[in-house]
């Protein structure tokens, strides 16, 4: 039997009838860029977190250059994150010309370490950008409270964390604003590349529209300032208000599964994921931790069970960023991580049967 990590054919099976006469309804509709299928989602989306606005993008990526953006930040100022994450968090910093400033994370949440942010703030240091990494927000409290004494903008990075919450509010509205990832393997994905920013500040909003329109005010040839052209496909909007609708339910499996590898996991020499008391985890992905991470990797893909590593190798340490001069070391609990971690198959649609077969091989590798 073969069990891929995600399962989206099996997504598509249960709701193909009402996804495919969305996309039908755009095609006939012949409006494919902008409109109210558009409008609509994203008002849904940002209600779904709790936020006043929301302007869907071209991806979660370009969703953060648009937020770096629309906040100023640009040239000479510090942006503080994770090395623990993808790449395109770091790409947004350099792309407005600002410069990368990275913090270990944290050993239990794998998110960034709130207690070691203040001691990277200089004069220079404009924003932090918490990634909510695979489903777990990370500790808001004691990163907003170092943002506000240091008057520090913050922009969560969301997109592995569509839904969950930290002390029972949904994540996107905790900072300046947020971005969120559509890309397809995400809890909600779109059939191709879109993302959104989410944010209570209308300034913020309004600016990252005009940017991801080309500047464009009231009229179509009626530019205020230069911008991009950042915006998704309609037909993507479609494909997600139909699948927002079911992203609760989607979580709560996601949650059911994650009970079922922790119990069963239970006491074996295998580190499974630790959720923070006070946060609302929806394991985007289920990574556990083991020393033979390559060896049990090749053993579960041998047995046809699916993995991946997320991720393999810290930002810091990647050719990309050479520049820095960060060498080994600069990050010890990013690094030992990111040599040990490994994500078993998570999605709403595995089975608990499925789950015992990957434990067992899991456990037939261990000995
Ligand atoms: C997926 C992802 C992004 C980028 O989103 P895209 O839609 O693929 O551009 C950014 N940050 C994190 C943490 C991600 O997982």
């Amino acid at each position: 039997m073969n069990i891929p990590l995600v399962d989206l054919k099996a997504e598509y099976r249960v709701i193909k009838e009402e996804i495919d006469s969305a996309i039908k309804r755009v095609v006939e509709s012949t409006n494919f860029v902008g409109g109210e299928e558009l409008s609509g989602f994203e008002s849904e989306f940002a209600s779904y977190c709790g936020v006043k606005y929301g302007i869907a993008t071209s991806s979660g990526s370009t969703a953060l250059d648009l937020c770096l953006m629309a906040l100023g930040i640009g040239k000479g100022d510090e942006v503080i994150t994770t090395p623990n994450t993808f790449i395109a968090t770091t790409e947004a910093i350099t792309h407005v010309g600002a410069k990368i400033v990275f913090v270990d994370i944290d050993p239990d949440s794998y998110n960034i370490a709130p207690s070691q942010i203040e001691q990277k703030i200089t004069s220079h240091t404009k924003a932090i950008i918490p990634v909510h990494l695979f489903g777990q927000p990370c500790d808001m409290d004691p990163i907003l409270e170092v943002a506000k004494k240091h008057n520090l903008i913050v922009i969560e990075d969301a997109a592995q964390s569509h839904g969950a919450e930290y002390k029972g509010k949904r994540v996107g509205g905790f900072g300046d604003a947020a971005i969120f990832s559509f890309y397809p393997g995400k809890n909600i994905g779109a059939y191709g590349h879109a993302g959104i920013v989410v944010t209570n500040r209308s300034d913020i909003a309004e600016r990252v529209k005009l940017l991801a329109n080309h500047g464009r005010g009231q009229e179509k040839y009626d530019h205020l300032i230069e911008g991009y052209n950042y915006r998704p496909d309609t037909i993507q909007a479609a494909i997600l208000r139909v699948k927002l609708k079911y992203l609760d339910d989607w979580n709560a499996k996601r949650r059911k599964n994650a009970e079922i590898y922790d119990s069963l996991l239970k006491g074996l020499p295998v580190i499974t994921p630790k959720a923070l008391p006070y946060v609302k985890h929806i394991y985007h992905l289920y990574v556990i931790r083991n020393k033979k991470r390559d060896e049990l990797s090749n053993w579960l893909n041998s047995k046809g069970i699916s993995t991946g590593i997320h991720y393999p190798i810290p930002l810091h340490l990647q050719p990309a960023y050479k520049y820095l001069g960060l060498g080994k070391n600069s990050f010890p609990v990013a690094e030992e991580f990111c040599s040990e971690a490994l994500s078993i198959p998570m999605f709403p649609e595995l089975k608990e049967e499925q789950i015992k077969l990957i434990v067992q091989e899991i456990k037939n590798f261990l000995g």
